[in-house]
């Protein structure tokens, strides 16, 4: 239909079919699926023991050039390449996609579904609750912190002796650890079992955590825009006795949960990465863990049905396993390993994985390969980088875009001499694929106001530096059809001899690590350090997290630190202003310049135009 019509109503055209029939089309067995009404069904874990024995499907990665305001379309065009494979070109092809935080779902308008001919749907329930992951997560998340803050009331509050008894009760004249506690008591060095056989220093030991509450990392977390938890007080009562401090509140997305959620590899890693979560820092400098406050089983149980991987459809029908949505900057911002796993097993040796890395490819697909894949062990076959004319001319100078205001005649007019001036961006991050040793298939996500000759530029470029193949893909416009060139270019690109090598080795120191990914990924000369985090990372090192692979916190709108570089730029510095741990999750994250972790609604913010229409029952509004 031309013109194509607006997301919303392409969405609501086709109606899903029931998932329980594509779960049976997938292989899955009726007792590993429990659906949620009839549109979406989680997956049991339980599937990967089953198929334990079968060889993966290809694994295809999808990642962007540097973005600009313009919006390159990497989910539509995962979606739509899932599509092609599927129905055009008659091969299992799963796409992996993160679920959306509902933040900016009411904050400023832009859904995660894909868009056009190629999305997630219903859309509704994509963007919306899904199977209640987030909540859980929230739970969660704010039960660790609830906990925390009562331990250090408590020990602010009472005696060593009494804070023993209390913890380690005698319950019908027995006096038992916990499993917890015991683990609490061998990394203490205590090797005894019997809570009466320890001594006054011990007990002490063993029950003052001594938190210093101006080193709690640990924060509560709120799916929402809130700008005021930015920073906030607590315990202001006076059943607090005088016992507050200041802290903030975290979007969830923003959680380390939401990315240990995103690296467990099975239940007993996902257990062990919560565990060893470091939430705090004592008073004599060492790290105090989930472990160590007690919660790590009773967060389990609150994530138990989260762990599961959710199944949805594409608009042609094909399976979309949606799971999990880390922050791309202080976390990793793919999707879980888990559904991949699950994925690459479901569709089989012949079959395709299309997977996303969030931002561009010097951030999502290098925190992709170096933290996802290293992880998980599975390794892609081929790199898909989605490229628009619209967003190169942006690269080579265009005009800065107002939201909502008609796009300028740059855009929407020939103009080879912005193209032209914008490739050099485009083949950064060609080469940043062929770095890792992976073939690139540039894919141009074509906008109707393309020329011939525009393609043609960016085409003979891309070959000429290094891409395996480019295609114009119309996905958007006309669906699966439209990605048909795409498709056969990659299960090309799938065939190759594949020379894949990480970036840096994790034994490297983490300065090594940082310095690799600075030069390699965006181009940069020197990275600076301020004194304390130099300091921070000597910290983390003899404390034993010097092996963790880096999380790179930085702006995504320029390979640089600075947003409003465009385009390819080489020999500058990178000023690191921060650092920080995650070591559940696994990795340490070296902050560049100013990342916010609790973004805010804008004056008028989606909010306005969401609805129900109380006469058939849906939602309006909603992109
Ligand atoms: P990304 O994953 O890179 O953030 P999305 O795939 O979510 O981008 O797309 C961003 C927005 O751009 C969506 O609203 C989508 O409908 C729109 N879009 C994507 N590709 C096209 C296209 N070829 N023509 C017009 N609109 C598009």
């Amino acid at each position: 239909e031309r013109p194509v019509p607006s997301d919303i109503r392409i969405a609501r055209s086709q109606q899903p079919k029931n998932i329980l029939e594509l779960a049976s089309e997938i292989g899955l067995q009726p007792n590993e699926v429990s659906p949620y009404g009839t549109t979406k069904a989680k997956i049991s874990l339980s599937v990967l023991d089953r198929l334990q024995g079968e060889k993966n499907a290809k694994y295809v990665i999808v990642v962007g050039i540097t973005p600009t305001p313009l919006g390159e379309g990497k989910s539509t065009t995962l979606v739509g390449l899932a599509q092609a494979l599927n129905v055009y070109k008659g091969v299992n092809a799963f796409a992996t996609l993160r679920q959306p935080s509902q933040g900016p779902t009411f904050g400023i308008k832009g859904g995660a579904a894909g868009g056009g001919y190629a999305q997630v749907i219903p859309m509704e329930e994509f963007n919306l609750h899904l199977t209640g992951d987030f909540h859980a997560l929230t739970a969660a998340n704010n039960l660790l912190a609830a906990q925390l803050d009562a331990r250090m009331f408590h020990e602010a509050t009472q005696k060593d002796s009494v804070l023993y008894d209390r913890l380690v009760p005698t319950i019908k004249g027995t006096r038992r650890f916990s499993d917890i506690q015991l683990r609490r008591l061998h990394r203490l060095g205590i090797n005894k079992t019997d809570p009466n056989a320890l001594t006054d220093e011990e007990r002490a030991r063993f029950a003052k955590l001594d938190i210093d509450p101006e080193r709690v990392i640990w924060t509560r977390v709120l799916d929402t825009n809130d700008r005021y938890l930015r920073k906030i007080t607590i315990g202001q009562s006076s059943t607090e006795k005088g016992i507050c401090r200041e802290t903030s509140f975290k979007i969830t997305v923003a959680s380390e949960l939401m990315a240990i959620l995103a690296l467990a590899r099975n239940l007993q890693d996902f257990k062990r990465r919560i565990g060893s979560m470091v939430v705090a820092f004592n008073r004599e400098g060492n790290p105090v863990t989930a472990d160590d406050l007690g919660v790590t089983g009773a967060l389990m149980v609150l994530l138990k049905d989260a762990i599961q991987p959710n199944l949805m459809q594409t608009l042609e029908g094909s399976p979309v396993l949606v799971h999990a949505g880390p922050f791309a900057n202080i976390a990793h911002g793919c999707s879980s390993i888990l559904a991949d796993k699950l994925a690459l097993k479901l569709a089989g040796e012949d079959g395709y994985v299309l997977t996303e890395g969030g931002f561009g490819s010097d951030i999502g697909m290098e925190k992709l390969l170096n933290i996802k894949c290293r992880t998980s062990g599975d390794i892609p076959d081929c790199v898909v980088l989605v490229t628009t004319i619209r967003a190169l001319k942006m690269h080579g100078g265009g005009p800065a875009v107002t939201p909502g205001a008609p796009l300028k005649p740059e855009y929407t007019r020939e103009n080879l001499e912005l193209v032209q001036r914008g490739l050099p961006n485009l083949t950064k991050h060609i080469s940043n694929g062929n770095k890792f040793g992976l073939p690139v298939v540039v894919c141009i996500n074509s906008f109707e106001t393309d020329t011939e000759a525009e393609i043609r530029l960016v085409k003979d470029e891309a070959l000429r530096t290094g891409a395996f193949g480019a295609a114009v893909s119309t996905h958007w416009a006309e669906g699966g059809a439209g990605a048909a060139d795409l498709a056969e270019l990659v299960m090309d690109a799938c065939e190759e001899e594949n020379n894949f090598k990480f970036l840096y080795n994790l034994d490297a120191s983490l300065d090594e690590k940082i310095q690799i990914i600075s030069r390699e990924m965006y181009g940069a000369k020197n990275v600076l350090y301020t004194p304390e985090v130099t300091q921070k990372m000597k910290m983390y090192e003899e404390k034993g997290y010097g092996n963790l692979p880096i999380c790179m916190a930085k702006t995504a709108a320029s390979l640089t630190g600075d947003p409003s570089i465009k385009g390819a730029p080489t020999g500058f510095d990178l000023k690191i202003n921060d650092v920080s741990l995650s070591a559940g999750a696994g990795f340490v994250v070296p902050i560049v310049g100013e990342i916010s972790t609790m973004p805010g609604l804008p004056t008028r913010p989606a909010i306005y135009d969401i609805d129900i229409n109380t006469e058939s029952g849906e939602i309006e509004g909603l992109f």
